[in-house]
């Protein structure tokens, strides 16, 4: 029999794991019977990083699904699904997400359905842990082998309250926007998830997209570890915290 691969590490895939998790597509039941379930994406994984990961799947669930911007699929799986998971869990759930909560809000959606909103601090390192796996998944399942190198995730929906960080932030956006024009937007589901990639640049370097809900994006840079990337004067200045003016067709955008 022929040997699979994890998609994580060299140990054998015997267990198969879904990318992004099932838990974010909503079920038949809580769409009028709609399936939102059509030819998820599935990868090999070995039973370690399997089981490591279906904690992170709540978190995700839960981080994503309610966030202002969503289309109406988001939405709907906050009152449901996500709900379920939150009351199951006293409440934890929600704690988890945010490692600092600032205040909340209820939002009226009509028919006495109320929506939470709660501002706080997300939890941005897990957040990045669980789309680094999402990145890894997918490159595995698009190109047909795994990623070797890094992955850094940018999230986009994040609110930055920063004046900085929402700059540099506008930058990624459009600088994304550009390189991504016209590139196939792969998934079955695309109201409740889509991707799309970029063609490596001259150093090997690529992008990955994701897109939740309609509204959540996410950037990922994919950096090989056989790619030649030059030092980059632009981002060592904006890490020292040197004013620093980012250029992306006619806008420029100021940095520190
Ligand atoms: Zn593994």
């Amino acid at each position: 029999m022929q040997f699979t691969r994890c998609y994580m590490c060299e140990a054998e895939g015997t267990t198969t794991e879904h990318v992004p998790p099932r838990a974010l597509f909503p079920e038949a039941k809580d769409v009028q019977g709609r399936n939102y379930r059509i030819d998820l994406v599935t990868v090999p994984s070995c039973p370690l990083h399997n089981t490591a990961k279906s904690d992170d799947d709540q978190f995700l669930m839960v981080s994503l699904a309610g966030i202002i911007g969503n289309n109406s699929i988001g939405y709907h799986h906050r009152m449901t699904k996500v709900d379920r998971a939150i009351r199951r869990s006293s409440n934890r759930l929600l704690d988890k997400v945010l490692v600092k909560k600032s205040h909340s809000l209820k939002i009226d959606l009509n028919n006495n359905r109320f929506l939470e909103v709660i501002w706080g601090t997300p939890d941005a390192q897990r957040l990045h842990r669980c789309f680094n796996h999402i990145v890894r998944g997918l490159h595995f399942h698009h190109f047909a082998e795994p990623l070797v190198g890094e992955v850094r995730p940018f999230l986009g929906f994040l609110f930055h309250s920063d004046r900085s960080a929402r700059s540099f932030s506008e930058f990624i956006e459009h600088r994304a926007s550009l390189d991504l024009a016209e590139k196939t937007r792969y998934g079955k589901n695309p109201d409740v998830f889509f991707y799309s990639v970029t063609e490596p640049d001259q150093f090997g370097l690529y992008l990955f997209h994701l897109c939740f809900y309609g509204g959540v994006n996410v950037y990922a840079a994919v950096i090989p570890s056989h790619s030649k990337r030059p030092h980059d004067i632009g981002f060592e200045l904006m890490n020292r915290g040197i004013k620093t003016f980012l250029k992306v067709e006619d806008k420029s955008y100021e940095i520190n």
